[in-house]
């Protein structure tokens, strides 16, 4: 007698709520299927990285002297669904009495899952996801009867229920947020520093061979292989995060730099949604570099808000919007998404640096993913279901709970400004003052129209022009809408004249 115990791709944790109390004859079914692997065409490093953290976890749990049932792509019996691979495993061992599911990360999979309490022949315990920092019963309770939900006052609760960078009851330093000392340009002469990437392993190296012949139709590429894909790898990877680089992420979290995908971001999201690092566990050890001295507090505060505030509360938002978050479109944006969005071949260099590294490595770090290639959607008016599904296919990072509200909400403002109170939207401006981009680009980044005005300017003044009955009446757009005012309207309107015939060329490539 036993139970049978599914773990997910993304849940490749020790501790995880399923395995807490495994025993002798339980079984632990891991299964690659078809059904996760390509209902969205996922990047092929995303795939590889997946299969092959997903081969290393069932070795450590064999490890621990666990019975594991480990189902390859390739296995003929393969069903090429959860679903099936479970039904196959209760069939195959009838001895198995019941199966324990830890809740996945996406609606989509839950709402199977809860269907499998009336299609399986046994009992089927779906437990809760213990590895975030708050309990969703949490966020709801926080949530519930405020007027207006804001990131910043759910991150300060967070603080003081973790005790993280607290002084009793008051923030270390005397304040709760270090922002205005973190949007630095990159000066010319500092380079970012060197990068732990780790090498594929064997294990890695055979998924890889499998991910190519098997998936050669889907977006990216394998190499050059960057990622660990074991626990060992990854806490290298985060050990090496916090001792030589956590030191400049705050200065140069907003920065990019033509050529250098990295910065000073630690590449650890991949590694902490996927189960092989703890988010609370990441944090202290960023507070222990600042309690010792080794790390500044606008760095060790920038990188702990992202990890306890934002994270947490975009899966709070995720789970408290859906089903149905997705589906709104509030700005009414239609336009399909360009096909420089996959090629990465565009003269715009922006765009076709962010696109680049997203094609060779599934990475791109938040300020070009929110401020480039998610500003572009936004001020061109893209389909926000187009850009969801580009977002959760290109990154390695992405599972929906994440990657949504940061897309629909953050990048598009497609939810009428529930995850931020106004658009990100910027002209080119903002990536000449962040980034050296617009010094190696076709386009004249101080041309707002002409020939070689960068689409970045005509597209903004369009884009707030043509959204003025939905954003005016928004106090934080109350200065931009007076600059919209004042604008020669001669000026205005060849810039909505040019963004027209820019759009309706499909956003044409090339100059
Ligand atoms: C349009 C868009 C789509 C995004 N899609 C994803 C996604 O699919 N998966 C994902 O993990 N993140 C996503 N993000 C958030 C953020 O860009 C990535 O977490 C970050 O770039 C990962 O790289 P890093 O580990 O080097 O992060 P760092 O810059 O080093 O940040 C440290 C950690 O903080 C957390 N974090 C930072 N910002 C966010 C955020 N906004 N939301 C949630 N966690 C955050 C991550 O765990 C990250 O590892 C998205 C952001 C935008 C604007
Ligand atoms: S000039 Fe415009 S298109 Fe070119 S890199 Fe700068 S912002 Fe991007």
């Amino acid at each position: 007698m036993g139970v049978l115990r599914l773990v997910l791709g993304d849940q490749l944790s020790p501790g995880l709520s399923s395995l807490k109390d495994a025993g002798p004859g339980d079984v632990v079914l891991m299964a690659e299927v078809a059904e996760e692997a390509t209902y969205v065409r996922h990047h092929k490093k995303k795939i590889a990285f997946l299969f092959a953290a997903m081969r290393h976890f069932a070795e450590e749990l064999r490890g621990a002297r666990l019975n594991v049932r480990y189902v390859r792509l390739d296995d003929p019996g393969n069903q090429g669904s959860l679903r099936g691979e479970v039904a196959r495993a209760l069939e195959d061992d009838p001895a198995l009495t019941a199966v324990v599911v830890t809740k996945p990360g996406e609606w989509r999979l839950l709402q199977d899952m809860e269907t499998w309490r009336d299609l399986m022949p046994v009992p089927v315990d779906l437990r809760e996801d213990t590895r975030f920092i708050v309990p969703l019963t949490e966020f709801y309770a926080w949530a519930k009867g405020r007027k207006q939900l804001r990131m910043e006052f759910f991150y300060r609760d967070v603080r003081r229920k973790t005790g993280l960078l607290m002084d009793g009851e008051e923030p270390a330093g005397g304040q709760w947020n270090f922002d205005h000392d973190n949007r630095k340009r990159l000066p010319k002469a500092l380079a970012p520093p060197p990068r732990f990437l780790p090498p594929a392993d064997a294990v890695t190296q055979d998924v890889i061979a499998f991910v190519a012949e098997r998936f050669p139709d889907h977006f990216g590429d394998l190499e050059p292989w960057v990622f660990a894909t074991t626990r060992a790898g990854a806490e290298a990877a985060r050990d090496h995060f916090i001792t030589e680089i956590l030191p400049g992420f705050g200065d140069w979290q907003d920065a990019m730099a033509k050529g250098e995908p990295w910065m000073w971001h630690s590449l650890l999201s991949i590694y902490i949604n996927c189960g092989l690092l703890d988010p609370l566990d990441v944090c202290q050890r960023a507070e222990s570099e600042w309690r010792e001295g080794r790390a500044p507090l606008n760095a060790v505060e920038g990188f702990i808000r992202q990890i306890i505030g934002w994270r947490e509360y975009v899966r709070g938002i995720y789970w408290l919007k859906m089903p149905g978050y997705g589906q709104t479109n509030t700005l009414n944006a239609h336009r399909p998404l360009p096909d420089f969005y996959w090629t990465g071949e565009t003269d715009m260099r922006c765009m076709a640096e962010a696109i680049g590294q997203t094609k060779r490595h599934a990475y791109a770090h938040h300020i070009q993913r929110l401020m480039v290639t998610g500003n572009f959607a936004l001020i061109a008016g893209l389909a926000p279901a187009e850009v969801n599904d580009w977002y959760l296919l290109v990154y390695a990072d992405a599972y929906e709970w994440v990657e949504l509200p940061n897309t629909h909400g953050m990048a598009l403002h497609a939810d009428g400004g529930l995850m931020a109170s106004k658009p990100y939207a910027a002209s080119g401006n903002y990536i000449n003052k962040m980034s050296d981009y617009c010094s190696g680009c076709a386009y004249d980044v101080t041309a707002k129209s002409g020939p070689r005005a960068c689409p970045f300017n005509f597209l903004y003044w369009d884009f707030i022009a043509r959204n003025r009955e939905s954003l005016a009446g928004n106090p934080r757009m109350a200065l931009i809408y007076k600059a919209l005012d004042r604008l020669d309207p001669v000026s205005l309107s060849a810039m909505r004249d040019q963004a027209s015939a820019f759009l309706g060329s499909g956003c044409k490539a090339r100059l």
